[in-house]
């Protein structure tokens, strides 16, 4: 018998606010333990809490961002149980009526298992035969908003709680059982969290640990509609992890079930170590968290300007952003994959390419020079001698000594124009690609114009017919063997004779001229 995984995911993920959930303490990370706490976040009797207004705002968003409903009610209940990082002995987080509900996140994933969603329409076919053309639906749950716990160490002879982490404000986002499979999980949670991250939710730092998650996971005969046996992992910090717990824990279900085995509904640790998957409990140990609605808490009823003005944070989602620029601009997948990842430079392209007439030629520009030119100049800037590309965005360091120079392109020195001009200049053949290079390189240095340029250091290309057949005819003289090969019918003799050429006009010549007049020649 054939079997299939069934994967959902809870994920929980801090939110980007300056302050925690019910008190005024900073949200903070790295600060010293015990620090960043108050009577509120510490548990202690007879405080209340008050909700943080912008944690409400980025859930409510969050759900905007994931297609979801936004009920026009919503409560807080107490989770009870007890933990030494969780001193009110019970977690506050919205158990049957959350904030948001009812949604989905498309992503881009080829695998086995999937319902493609249809989609890529003006999208030219040649761009959309690509690796990874298949786009995936999971549908979400719900995102609710609850808060973190402390964080528990434990030393050589005693352990202590930092409750730095107490009260930061905490969404979790569930997930139907849409997930078929490991690699599936891993590029639900990267587009879960690209979307986050681009929306302003949440910076997702994963060494932060700003996000964990629980695996749900169970095993079926193909074709059979039933669930197994929900088998859930608990508190995955990375996102390979997921990977690896779930390449590990699928195939163990499998073959418990073939042989003769049963499975029941439990918990499981995974061991980064051994990378194996442990039993915690099982349901008969399942906790009792007796929630029941917080009495410290007014049930919350969004209303239309409230969410209104929320709706205004929503960003183009990363996908929708791609596809855009596959079919507005022609690029190919990979192209748009990078600007869809790197917002400030897919903005950037964007300003130029509506006027572009090759817009391709423009987003070569951009990804493959401009992004390494910036990135150099950043490096060099914690050098010795760092580019004063823009003095007057100079920052202090650390130190406060040497003044740190960061380069960013709203504040590169040619304008976006000056690109088109390189483009335009190259496409009507004044120059040719080394040249352009170095135009390119001479105006992120200096911002002088692309013709300017090409004037100053006589860079113009030679298509000047004349001039190229006397360089030639020099050439042919100069190098009778290779001349010989080449009437001998070893044709690759032509690239050096070719080379030889574009030398003696110091690599003005236009090369395909080059090449066209030496074969004559030579073919005579
Ligand atoms: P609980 O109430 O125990 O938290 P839920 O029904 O809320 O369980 O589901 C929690 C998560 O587990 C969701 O992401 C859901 O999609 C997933 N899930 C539920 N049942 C299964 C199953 N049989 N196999 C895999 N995942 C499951
Ligand atoms: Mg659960
Ligand atoms: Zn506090």
């Amino acid at each position: 018998m054939e079997y299939e995984a069934v994967i959902g995911l809870e994920t929980h993920v801090q939110l980007k606010t300056k302050s925690k959930m019910w008190c005024g303490c900073a949200n903070a990370f790295g600060a010293e333990p015990n620090t960043n706490v108050c009577p509120v976040c510490l548990g202690l009797p007879g405080v209340l809490p008050v909700p943080n207004e912008e944690a409400l705002r980025l859930t409510v968003l969050t759900g905007y961002l994931l297609n979801c409903e936004i009920p026009r009610f919503a409560k807080f209940d107490r989770k009870s149980y007890f933990y030494p990082d969780m001193p009110k002995n019970y977690q506050i987080t919205q158990y049957d009526k959350p904030s948001t509900a009812n949604g989905y996140v498309e992503f881009e994933f080829s695998g086995t298992g999937v319902s493609p969603v249809q989609s890529g329409a003006g999208i030219p076919s040649e761009n959309r035969r690509d690796a990874h053309s298949t786009i995936a639906r999971v549908r979400i749950t719900r995102a609710h908003l609850e808060e973190d716990v402390g964080k528990s160490f434990h030393f050589d002879r005693n352990s202590g709680v930092d409750f730095n982490r107490a009260g930061v404000p905490l969404m979790e986002i569930v997930s139907e059982p849409d997930i078929t499979s490991a690699d599936m999980a891993y590029e639900y949670l990267n587009a879960l969290k690209e979307i986050l991250v681009q929306g302003g939710v949440s910076d997702c730092d994963m060494e932060k640990g700003m996000v964990r998650c629980d695996v749900n996971v169970s095993v079926r005969p193909v074709g059979t509609k039933e669930l197994g046996a929900k088998i859930e992992i608990k508190n995955m910090n990375s996102f390979s992890g997921v990977r690896r717990a779930l390449e590990y824990e699928i195939p163990r279900q499998i073959e418990v079930l073939k042989s003769g085995g049963t499975l029941v509904q439990s918990t499981r640790r995974w061991d980064e170590v051994t990378g194996i998957t442990e039993e915690m409990r099982t349901k008969e140990h399942a906790h009792d968290y007796r929630y029941f609605p917080d009495p410290d808490l007014m049930p919350l009823a969004p209303g239309e300007e409230w969410l209104a003005e929320v709706k205004l944070r929503v960003v183009e989602l990363p996908l929708a952003r791609k596809q855009r620029f596959m079919r507005d601009y022609q690029l190919p997948a990979s192209d748009a994959e990078t600007f869809k990842s790197d917002l400030p430079l897919g903005n950037y392209f964007e300003g130029i390419a509506q006027q572009a007439k090759n817009p391709k030629a423009v987003a070569n520009w951009v990804i493959n020079n401009l992004r390494a030119k910036v990135a150099e100049a950043n490096e060099r800037r914690t050098g010795v001698a760092p580019v004063s590309l823009q003095e007057d965005h100079a920052e202090k360091s650390d130190t406060g000594a040497t003044p740190v120079l960061h380069v960013t392109l709203t504040d590169l020195k040619f304008k976006p124009a000056a690109l088109l001009e390189l483009v335009s200049l190259v496409e009507n053949k004044t120059i040719n690609s080394s040249a352009a290079q170095q135009v390119f390189s001479e105006m992120f240095d200096t911002g002088k114009s692309p013709a300017a340029i090409v004037q100053e250091k006589g860079l113009a290309q030679v298509s000047d017919t004349g001039a190229i057949e006397r360089f030639c005819d020099e050439v042919i003289a100069a190098h009778p063997g290779p001349a010989n090969d080449f009437k001998s019918g070893k044709t690759a003799a032509l690239n050096f004779l070719k080379g030889q050429v574009m030398k003696l006009s110091k690599g003005k010549a236009n090369p395909a001229l080059v090449g066209e007049i030496l074969e004559r020649k030579l073919r005579n």
